[in-house]
């Protein structure tokens, strides 16, 4: 890595402030330091909003305020401290200049939670976009902003350079989530697996297409907006139906010979979709719940029949730095072959991010994008 850096050096540029929900974001300017130790400061090139982002804008979720939201961020590294490793978490050499990504998390590696294998719940977790700020900003880490000061303990990964930017900006929150549901199963899935996916959104499609790519025999996907049933076929689905239809549950039935799907993902958020999930497990089945990230009502489970179906249910709540990998390559080899580009509706300037944020609500099959420059 090139040291040869004024670490007196500011880099101005701006932020957008959230203050609560249904209120408007307040662009600011601010000037971010040159960073320190092991620290890199990040140019955001894009920051695409996450349905969680807009979970929070309505209220449904809770976060600090002031803060600076977004954390499907990727940019340019611009400057490192002098004890940054010039290598990112897969081994690749990292230089200035290089197009990155990176978990949407810092951890410490060393805590009990780190070394079991849950980075993502370390004792000294720090999350990107979620964390307050002060009223000027200072402290951001958030992806509405021109940079982002990435902390010792970020997984960072240098994005191919045949990756384009609107297929890469949401892999580390949508496709990884959607990776590390599958690697959690511990489903081995094949020309015989039934797969039920909840939620046909972008984590959703990323998910079903992941499951093909494995050899996912049969995929079922359940989704409210008819509007969005055409394209969960275009990602691999078989079959697509509104939560409800006999027709979904005749169809599993003829596929799994009254057997029960082997796998249930759930992300559509809810807890009628999760119930309908878990009551189509067959025995020895497993629901991944992934998609109800703010307070929900419960679910109906007889532990009577967890014990005798020999049922899994698992929750997985963000993912590991693997899995980063995982959705990286997968996002490389499917880009030309499935219609990503149709998932982002709109790209806006940081300068309109309350239209962005707008078009996200209205819009929740689609990804709105922040475009820096
Ligand atoms: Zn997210
Ligand atoms: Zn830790």
């Amino acid at each position: 890595m090139n040291m040869n850096q004024n670490t007196n050096e500011m880099y101005p540029g701006k932020v957008a402030l959230y203050h609560g929900p249904d209120k408007a974001l307040e662009l600011l300017p601010m000037n971010w330091p040159a960073p320190q130790e092991s620290q890199a400061l990040v140019r955001i090139t894009h920051c695409a909003i996450c349905r969680s982002d807009v979970h929070t804008m309505c209220g449904r979720r809770h976060v600090q305020t002031p803060s600076v939201l977004g954390h499907e961020i990727i940019g340019h590294l611009i400057a490192v401290g002098a004890s940054f490793s010039n290598t990112d978490f897969s081994g690749q050499t990292l230089k200035l200049g290089d197009r990155v990504t990176w978990a949407i998390y810092a951890h410490c590696g060393e805590c009990a939670f780190c070394r079991d294998g849950l980075p993502q719940k370390c004792v000294q977790l720090f999350k990107y976009g979620h964390e307050a700020v002060s009223d000027t900003g200072e402290g951001s880490s958030g992806g509405m902003a021109s940079y982002i000061m990435l902390k010792s303990g970020t997984p960072i990964l240098k994005l191919p350079d045949t990756i384009r930017d609107h297929s890469a900006t949401p892999i580390n929150c949508a496709v990884a989530t959607a990776a590390a549901m599958i690697r959690e199963s511990d489903c081995k899935l094949d020309a015989h697996s039934v797969l039920l996916v909840m939620g046909g959104g972008y984590a959703g499609l990323s998910a079903v297409a992941l499951a093909k790519k494995q050899g996912c025999g049969r995929v079922l996907v359940f989704e409210t907006n008819m509007e969005l049933h055409k394209r969960c076929l275009e990602f691999g689905a078989d079959e697509v139906f509104v939560p409800g239809d006999q027709a979904a549950i005749e169809c599993l039935n003829k596929w799994t010979h009254q057997r029960g799907v082997d796998l249930v993902l759930e992300l559509a958020g809810s807890t009628d979709a999760a119930q309908l999930g878990l009551d189509q497990l067959r025995t020895g089945g497993c629901l991944i719940l992934a998609g109800t990230v703010f307070p929900s009502p419960p679910l109906r489970i007889d532990p009577d029949q967890i014990v005798r179906r020999c049922l899994t249910i698992k929750g997985s709540h963000n993912y590991r730095p693997e899995d980063l990998i995982t959705a990286t390559r997968f996002m490389c080899d499917t880009q030309d072959k499935l219609p990503w580009g149709r998932l982002v509706g709109g790209v806006f300037s940081l300068e309109d991010c309350n239209e962005a944020i707008q078009f996200a609500k209205d819009h929740p099959g689609q990804r709105a994008i922040l475009q820096m420059c």
